[in-house]
């Protein structure tokens, strides 16, 4: 039998697995949506992951940076590891038909479809593992949105988290380097093709800003305040003035809140506070867009005299897919589907932890179909379970038999064109980059110590 035929009897064993599995993933889909839990908190949606490795007899960790789950599935030879992910957590969206009334947590952008589709591509494989020379990892991660950062802030300040994120945090901890790639499918909103591949995302750093000047009566001696509300709204001009410097193609995105302004109008505001995420393509483009904003923060204190605080915090790296774990994700997606529904990626300016994942090693990110509304809106539900979860579970498993049977020489040529494997400390030391806690003295023009206040 030929190399491509036998892939093919595997591929068939694998669907055939699934299709038979089908009521109970399409159920498991429908009942994580229906219990949503936001990022690192995601326990029943862990415990679901944990009963069908159990049941599939493939041994596991749980408690992954908290709720990650990993089980690991040896084919007949030692081998590369390939990682099929689910993401496990939901978003904070109190306006949801379906958000959990007590939290606001709500699936708005489609995770519990991936774990189903992981847990499919898990049965998938288990019918076939025996053909495979090298490991299936099967690994529901955590925390993939960035939602109620603060208690995120306070596990990281007690060491019970690295990061604010679930990969990140998991590449820190070490818990992919038994993977060797990694893929996961996720659902796109509504009027998105059947399938598309080779999607890239932004990069985003979040900056918390804290402007601090000096109160004093607002009628009588407003010449003896700081107004740091002032500051903070010439920041944000400032800010605005430079959208024109940003390149098309690099796709920066810096959106602005002001979390705090003051407390009453009777007093000078000596207390201002911006949240900034900053977007963008690349690193390079994302280096020079914190670069602008730290320098239009910077501008708003130095008018006024204020002191400003900026605590910058690397959120996502850019997300780049391997070129040609895409084309293997187009093949298989045009067998199943018909070679129409595939869709080439586009570039989205929203992030995702994927990106930080896809600097370590070789990734893959396809989009599918089954959701209507707008991902992260009160609208986004998954509807069409099957598109959702079933087919993405059969084109992973197929993927997963490309590069994993007849010697894993697929596997290994992806390998071997990616190069040399970034380190965990090379991760951690390009997010260093990024990461920074600085204080800029308005007053004086010059920098001081993060302590520092007026
Ligand atoms: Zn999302
Ligand atoms: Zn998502």
């Amino acid at each position: 039998m030929s190399a491509d035929s036998r892939a093919g009897r595997l591929k068939q064993l694998a669907r055939e697995a699934i299709e038979g599995c089908r009521e109970r993933l399409l159920a498991v889909s429908d009942d994580l949506q229906r219990h949503p839990e936001t990022g690192f908190r995601e326990h029943h949606a862990a415990a679901t992951v944990a009963g069908w490795f159990t049941e599939l007899g493939l041994p596991f960790e749980s408690g992954l940076s908290v709720t990650g789950v990993k089980a690991r599935m040896t084919g007949r030879s030692a081998g590369p590891a390939v990682a099929v992910l689910g993401e496990l957590d939901a978003l904070v969206l109190p306006g949801h038909p379906l958000a959990d009334p007590v939290t606001g947590a709500a699936h708005a952008c489609g995770h519990h479809a991936q774990v189903a589709s992981m847990l499919g591509a898990a049965v998938g494989l288990a019918a076939v593992r025996e053909h495979l020379d090298g490991d299936a990892v099967f690994f529901a991660v955590p925390a993939e949105e960035s939602v109620q950062l603060e208690w995120r802030r306070e596990l990281v300040r007690s060491g019970e988290l690295r990061h604010l994120v679930g990969k990140a945090d998991l590449i820190a901890r070490g818990a992919f380097d038994d993977v060797d790639m990694a893929m996961l499918c996720h659902t796109a909103g509504q009027g998105a093709p059947p399938l598309s591949v080779g999607d890239s995302h932004n990069g985003s750093v979040v900056k918390k800003v804290r402007f601090t000047g000096r109160a004093s009566h607002a009628g009588s001696s407003p010449w003896h305040g700081v107004n740091a509300l002032k500051a903070a709204t010439l920041a944000i001009s400032a800010i605005d003035a430079q959208r024109d410097t940003f390149r098309d193609e690099d796709a920066v995105r810096v959106n602005a809140v002001v979390v705090h302004g003051g407390d009453a109008p009777t007093a000078v505001p000596d207390r201002a506070e911006l949240e900034i995420v900053v977007r963008a393509r690349s690193l390079e483009a994302l280096r020079g867009a914190c670069a602008a904003v730290d320098r239009a923060v910077r501008a708003g204190a130095l008018a006024l005299g204020a002191v400003v605080t900026t605590e910058s915090t690397l959120n996502y790296l850019p997300h780049h897919q391997d070129p040609a774990l895409v084309e293997l994700a187009r093949a298989n997606g045009a067998a199943l589907l018909g070679p129409s529904a595939v869709a080439a990626g586009r570039h989205r300016g929203a992030s995702t932890d994927m990106g930080d994942l896809g600097e370590v090693m070789p990734v893959l990110h396809p989009f599918a179909s089954g959701a209507t509304g707008d991902a992260h809106s009160v609208d986004y539900q998954v509807t069409d379970h099957a598109s959702a979860a079933l087919d993405p579970a059969v084109l992973m498993a197929w993927c997963v038999i490309d590069l994993l049977n007849d010697g894993a020489g697929t596997a290994r040529s992806v390998l071997a064109a990616r190069g040399a494997r970034r380190t965990t400390a090379q991760y951690a030391a390009l997010r260093a980059e990024f990461d920074a806690l600085t204080c800029y003295d308005g007053a004086r023009g010059e920098e001081r110590g993060p302590e520092g206040e007026l």
